[in-house]
């Protein structure tokens, strides 16, 4: 940094002073801000009785030139704009030079400072309405501001003070919000002595997230980077069910600087639509950078609000982009009851607010009616494989496709279709790979006709074709007869099913021979399986997850779509409210405790 100098008028006149300390987080603010123009990697913040009492700002940047510390407290003096150029793009969070001036004003300040290039460190005293002090210091480098007796002077300001747990919550406010923007820069807070914040520098975001916030929202959470027109946006969401009551936890900066602004509220807020309740927030830190000629950081009297060129466009692009995000990921939830990670199918926020919509107030009330009178299967089945090693109770089948069980620690919701192509595709796997395969002779041999082209191909493919199970030969014009099938097919061994998976089969193009085989092979279990639609009965449910437990990897049908989403006891309180701050909130007030 270079040399602190008081600042012409001119400069002056350019630069919106404002009063700058409210309360103890406002100096807090400042304070983190020099720290970071002075290049720290860590920063420490304590407080006492809420920063009214003491409050003590260190860091492991440049420190400041023993010359300058007594400049540096007057008024309009800075080492870090000196130009009307430097004014028109600020890199810096300060640059009014108004800062230590206004704290020295109104509370005692002493600074401990070395600076890089200095061999002795520096103390200063200032204490209010008298000379400062200057008298050597063992700082080893780096700055530690302290700033103590705050308003001391001025009881009208001190009693519009806060109580002092109220202060400290302001102060933790304003150090969250750096550190969930600046993961570069390590942070602690310490507030009457405990610590509170505690995170090393250079951190991901999810390491930030878990050092600030732990493992729930950790798991949670989204990156976002986007790049576009010299445009940046980054940082993390959280996906729901992960939300606060307020809009506490939603942060926005541009170019690493903290701001306020409704509008880029409302854009994430409708992003997320009807994922969050209503009355529900989103939890984000995002980052726009843009180039510095575009902000204009100098239109609040404490710079929470910036002016950005395009921030109309800006806003659109970050909906979008925090829209892409949550359609995009893909959720890992937990099942206990199958001892493993299944991946939860996500629904969009279209297809969710089609079929919220599509079910009327009387259809719902009708669904839960009918839920209680679902005859359940008496007693539980117990499945004594390694995979599935818990309990389960059938409760039924939704929608004619979706199975509904109830397990120990929540619900399993199993895709009928996917779950029974699985159990299909692995024994078709086995059977051809120990030549066991099971054929069903056809008592009528059924004739296809095909297009020429098509018929060629098929003809090629008969030697594979029947070491699958399907014996296939010439017949007249443009057509082929099949006499044999493998057995799973079953009644499906159709005109129109053939067909069907003709053009299938058609579709697979050149591909090695075992990955072809291995491709008709799951086709086949795709034809022979339960279809949506299909209703089925409990005990025809439950027989089905039986042997869903025995497959191997079970959490998926053979084209990858997950076949069991699990919800947790602990999601589902969670979505219902049940569980949280709130819940613990509501269940003391009752209580009284
Ligand atoms: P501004 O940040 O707008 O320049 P301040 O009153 O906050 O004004 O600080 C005045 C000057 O003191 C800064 O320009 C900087 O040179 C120096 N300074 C303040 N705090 C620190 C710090 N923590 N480390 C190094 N220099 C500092
Ligand atoms: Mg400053």
């Amino acid at each position: 940094m270079s040399r602190v100098r008081v600042l012409k008028e001119e400069l002056v006149s350019l630069i919106s002073a404002g009063e700058v300390i409210e309360n103890p987080a406002s100096i807090v603010k400042e304070l983190i801000e020099n720290a970071f123009d002075a290049g720290a990697s860590q920063i420490e913040v304590e407080i006492r009785e809420g920063g009214i009492d003491t409050i003590v700002v260190s860091d492991n940047g440049s420190g400041i030139l023993r010359d300058d510390c007594p400049i540096c407290i007057l008024r309009y003096s800075t080492s870090k704009v000196s130009t009307r150029e430097d004014i028109e793009a600020i890199s810096t969070y300060g640059f009014r030079g108004e800062a230590l001036a206004s704290i020295a004003a109104v509370a005692n300040l002493k600074i401990d400072t070395r600076h890089k290039d200095e061999e002795l460190g520096t103390q200063l005293v200032s204490r209010v309405g008298e000379e400062p002090i200057i008298i050597d210091s063992a700082r080893p480098h780096g700055t530690r501001i302290e700033v103590t007796d705050l308003f001391k002077r001025m009881p009208a300001r001190l009693k519009h003070l806060d109580s002092a747990t109220r202060e400290s919550q302001i102060v933790h406010e304003i150090v969250m919000k750096h550190a969930s923007i600046r993961h570069d820069v390590g942070f602690r807070f310490i507030r009457d002595g405990s610590i509170i914040v505690d995170c090393p520098p250079l951190q991901s975001s999810r390491e930030r997230v878990l050092s600030l916030w732990g493992t729930e929202l950790a798991k949670a959470l989204i990156d976002i980077q986007y790049s576009e027109a010299g445009i940046i946006i980054h940082g993390f969401i959280v996906r729901p069910p992960a939300s606060r009551g307020n809009r506490g936890r939603e942060y926005f900066s541009i170019c690493s600087r903290p701001i306020e602004d409704r509008r880029l509220s409302q854009a994430v807020e409708e992003a997320y639509s009807t994922l969050l309740m209503k009355g529900r927030f989103p939890i984000c830190a995002i980052d726009i950078e843009v180039d510095l000629t575009r902000v204009d950081a100098n239109v609040h009297p404490t710079k929470r609000e910036v002016r950005v060129q395009e921030i109309d466009s800006i806003i659109v692009l970050v909906k979008r982009v925090v829209r892409d995000a949550l359609t995009g990921y893909q959720d890992h939830a937990e099942t206990g009851l199958l001892g493993d990670y299944v991946e939860e199918d996500l629904t969009t926020t279209t297809e969710r607010e089609k079929t919220e919509s599509s079910l009327t107030t009387q259809a719902r009330l009708d669904l839960v009616e009918e839920a209680s009178l679902l005859d359940i299967i008496p007693g539980s089945v117990a499945v004594d494989t390694d995979a599935l090693s818990g309990v389960f109770r059938v409760i039924g089948q939704t929608q004619n496709l979706y199975l509904l069980l109830d397990v120990d620690d929540g619900l399993v919701i199993v895709d009928q279709h996917a779950a029974h192509e699985r159990i299909v595709y692995e024994r078709l796997r086995k059977e051809v790979n120990s030549g066991r395969l099971i054929v069903q002779e056809l008592l009528e041999p059924i004739v296809l006709k095909l297009d020429s082209t098509s018929r060629e191909k098929i003809l090629e493919l008969t030697d594979i074709l029947e070491t699958l199970g399907y014996s296939i030969s010439e017949f007249g014009g443009n057509e082929i007869i099949v006499s044999s099938t493998p057995e799973v097919l079953g009644q499906r061994a159709s005109e129109d099913e053939l067909i069907a998976l003709v053009d299938r089969i058609l579709d697979i193009g050149s591909t090695a021979k075992e990955q072809f085989m291995d491709d008709i092979v799951r086709l086949t279990a795709c034809h022979s399986s339960i279809r949506a639609g299909q209703s089925l009965s409990n005990r025809e449910i439950r027989d089905l997850i039986v042997e869903l437990a025995k497959t191997p990897n079970m959490y998926n049908c053979c084209h990858g779509r997950p076949s069991i989403v699990k919800l947790t006891r602990k999601e589902l309180d969670k979505r219902f409210g049940r569980d949280g701050p709130e819940a613990i909130t509501r269940y003391k007030a009752r209580h009284r405790m």
